[in-house]
């Protein structure tokens, strides 16, 4: 018999299953993967950004639900403590630019591998290839689980207390696969509606298929929705065949996806140069033509003003042959060149699905969880930690705080 039950071990369940085993709990954590974390050893591309450095203030603008709720959780375990906590444990970290925190070493596995040995060092059983199934509860009050263990045989586990730690359903391939809503559904919790947030969006723009691999740095983006401008995000941006992604794009995906779900239209608008008015743009235009032979191509200017990708999208967005001589153009197609430049627009029609999803936005409403403790308002013993809840953020580091904050004080329950 054990005193808590911890599913899945992720960020969230190892940060809790340890947090309880250190509180003087038997604990057993359970994962259906054949090992943990492999969400943590993805993420960052590969580098883990495990949090962000920035003030409480700004850290909770980042928070893109359920700011409040999260608060409590935050307050208990902030990102000056995960900080401490995983330079404690032996993982040097390093800031980077925008206040997001990596493991020096640039290696994911660090973090996950940090948090499995710190399970272990504090007693954490732990056992792999094992699937809970079911959640057992009677009057109210949990008392074990329902698992599939590694050979396929259905058994059960007692314990008083079980923290459902099983993620989204973003990456399915890392584990992930929304067991924990049923569960949740199960118990009684309303399940807020499943949507991908920081996905690739999906455009209508003719020229997409010109467009596959190309990379724009330093853009200003600009969302749109019925024609409203909601949102201006300043970075990086590019294109595959996921969709239009790179962070401004997955920064402004939580946004245009709720969009699209209500039939709303999208649109992103690009300025490639947003360093220059139109009037500079248009004095460096013609400062290069002039500099250029007269029988150079149109394709060349375009050439020194946009990465060589993006030349021919530009020249049919402007319907002027790329072939055409530079001293043929006018002042006028000048003019639309820079309408372009400082103002493309993208119609967003769709999205990438969770496969592509960095997270899910929505889960288990958090109104019915206790915000102190993350035990379930509607069963005792029942708690929840990480992407499960109805809790998502920005990219940055955010959701993996969410995570490790969210576990850490699911894991200091009561025996
Ligand atoms: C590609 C990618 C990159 C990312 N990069 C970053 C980043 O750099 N910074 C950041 O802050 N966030 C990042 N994220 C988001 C972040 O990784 C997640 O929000 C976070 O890992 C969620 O942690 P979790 O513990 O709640 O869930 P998960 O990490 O998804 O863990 C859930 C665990 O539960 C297990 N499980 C599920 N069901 C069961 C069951 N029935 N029985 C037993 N076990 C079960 C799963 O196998 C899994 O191991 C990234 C996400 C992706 C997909």
């Amino acid at each position: 018999m054990y005193d808590v039950i911890v599913i899945g071990a992720g960020a969230a369940g190892l940060m809790a299953a340890a947090t309880a085993a250190r509180n003087g709990n038997k604990v057993l954590l359970m994962e259906k993967m054949e090992k943990a974390g492999r969400k943590i050893r993805i993420s960052g591309k590969g580098r883990c950004n495990l949090t962000n450095a920035r003030p409480p203030e700004e850290f909770k603008e980042a928070i893109r639900t359920n700011a409040d709720f999260f608060d409590v959780a935050f307050a208990e375990f902030n990102n000056k403590a995960t900080i401490r906590f995983f330079e404690r444990i032996g993982v040097k970290l390093d800031i980077e630019r925008g206040q997001r925190v990596f493991p020096k070493s640039g290696k994911a596995w660090d973090i996950s591998n940090a948090l499995v040995d710190y399970c272990l060092d504090n007693g954490v059983e732990i056992v792999y290839n094992t699937r809970v199934t079911e959640i057992l509860a009677i009057d109210g009050k949990v008392y074990g689980v329902m698992f599939q263990n590694k050979r396929g045989f259905t058994r059960k586990e007692e314990a008083d207390n079980v923290i459902i730690a099983t993620g989204g359903v973003s990456y399915p391939g890392t584990g992930s696969t929304g067991d924990g809503y049923l569960f949740a559904n199960k118990m009684g919790h309303t399940i807020e509606e499943l949507r991908p947030s920081l996905t690739p969006l999906r455009t209508s723009h003719p020229q997409k298929k010109f467009l596959d691999g190309l990379l724009l740095k330093n853009i200003n983006a600009q969302l749109f929705i019925e024609n409203e401008l909601v949102k201006e995000e300043f970075g990086e941006i590019s294109f595959s065949e996921r969709g239009i992604e790179g962070a401004v794009a997955l920064r402004l995906s939580r946004d245009a996806v709720d969009a699209i779900i209500e039939e709303k239209r999208v649109k992103i608008v690009l300025d490639m140069k947003p360093a220059l008015t139109e009037e500079v743009l248009f004095d460096r235009i013609k400062r290069e033509i002039a500099e250029m032979q007269p029988d150079e191509f149109f394709s060349e200017l375009l050439r020194k003003l946009v990465p060589k990708h993006f030349v021919i999208p530009i020249a049919h967005e402007l319907d002027i042959h790329s072939k055409n001589y530079i001293r043929k153009v006018t002042d006028t197609e000048i003019h639309r060149l820079i309408k372009v430049l400082k103002g493309m627009v993208f119609p967003i029609t769709d999205y990438a699905p969770f496969e592509y999803a960095v997270v899910t936005a929505g889960g288990v409403n958090c109104d019915e969880v206790n915000k102190y403790t993350m035990e379930s308002l509607k069963v005792k013993g029942l708690y929840f930690a990480g992407e499960v809840l109805d809790l998502d953020a920005n990219t940055g580091g955010y959701n993996l705080q969410i995570a490790f904050s969210t576990g850490r004080l699911a894991g200091q329950l009561k025996k």
